[in-house]
């Protein structure tokens, strides 16, 4: 027996699968599993210079690309 996801713009409970999505009758959200189980990977930041940072010295800070879970509208 198939689990089907609560919708999740809505979190209704009536979803029903449709051949390849799934698809909400509330709030005709229509929605595929694969995105709602978001692959949770971490980013691993690689720094290629292992030197130490001293006080006073400036930082450059590089920003992590964070991929953000799906969030469709
Ligand atoms: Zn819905």
């Amino acid at each position: 027996m198939n689990e089907i996801p609560n919708c999740p713009s809505c979190k209704g409970e009536n979803t029903y699968f449709d051949g390849s999505l799934y698809v909400c009758p509330d709030c005709a959200h229509e929605f595929n599993p694969e995105s709602v189980t978001a692959d949770a990977t971490p980013d691993v930041p690689r720094d290629s210079n292992g030197a130490e940072l001293a006080d006073g010295d400036a930082v450059t800070v590089i920003k992590d690309l964070k991929v953000k879970g799906s969030s469709m509208v």
